[in-house]
C-alpha cells in the first residue's frame, strides 16, 4: 500500500496530509520537489490563527492623545499650498524652523489655534475635512474662507472626541 505523505508544521507540530486545506501552495510546491522535505515553516491554520490575533492586538492598541496646537504654514509664493500641521505644546517656531530647513522658500505662518486636547487626532480629521483639495501629504490647496472655518471645525471635532 503506498503511504500517505505528511507534511509538519513548525509552529503547532502538527502533521498533516499535503493538501491546499492544510498547506499554502509554495510550501506545497517545495514538498512535490523535494521528496525529503519534511517540515514547512507554518501550516494554514496556525497561519490563520496568528493573522487573526494580530488583527485582534492592533485593535486593542491604547489610542494616543497628544495636546497641542495646530498650525498653518505656507511658503512665501502666490498660489503656494498650505500646510496644516500639528505640534505638541503651544510654540510653533520649533516646527517652523525644522519645516524651513527643508524649503528654499521662506515659510510663514498664516494662523494657529489655542492649546487643545487630543490635537493628533483634531489633525487627522482637518487633514480628512480638506482630502479633496490635498496637494500631498500634509499640504493642501485650501483658501482664506477654509482657513478662517478651521477654529470652529476644531470645536466640532473636539466635541466628536470627548
Ligand atoms: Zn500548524
Amino acid at each position: 500500500m503506498k503511504k500517505i505523505r505528511l507534511l509538519t508544521c513548525n509552529r503547532c507540530k502538527e502533521s498533516k496530509s499535503i493538501c491546499s486545506d492544510h498547506f499554502f501552495p509554495g510550501d506545497i510546491r517545495k514538498a512535490e520537489q523535494n521528496h525529503t522535505k519534511k517540515t514547512v515553516p507554518t501550516c494554514r491554520q496556525c497561519e490563520n490563527a496568528y493573522q487573526a490575533e494580530r488583527k485582534r492586538l492592533s485593535r486593542l492598541k491604547p489610542e494616543i492623545f497628544i495636546d497641542g496646537t495646530i498650525y498653518v504654514f505656507t511658503v512665501d509664493l502666490p498660489g503656494a499650498p498650505y500646510k496644516i500641521g500639528m505640534t505638541s505644546g503651544r510654540d510653533t517656531r520649533k516646527r517652523k524652523s525644522q519645516i524651513q530647513t527643508s524649503h528654499w522658500m521662506s515659510v510663514k505662518e498664516v494662523w494657529k489655534s489655542d492649546y487643545f486636547p487630543k490635537v493628533n487626532k483634531l489633525e487627522e480629521k482637518l487633514h480628512k475635512h480638506f482630502d479633496r483639495v490635498r496637494v500631498h501629504g500634509e499640504w493642501f490647496n485650501i483658501n482664506e474662507d477654509e482657513i478662517k472655518s478651521i477654529p470652529k471645525l476644531m470645536e466640532e471635532f473636539s466635541k466628536e472626541l470627548a
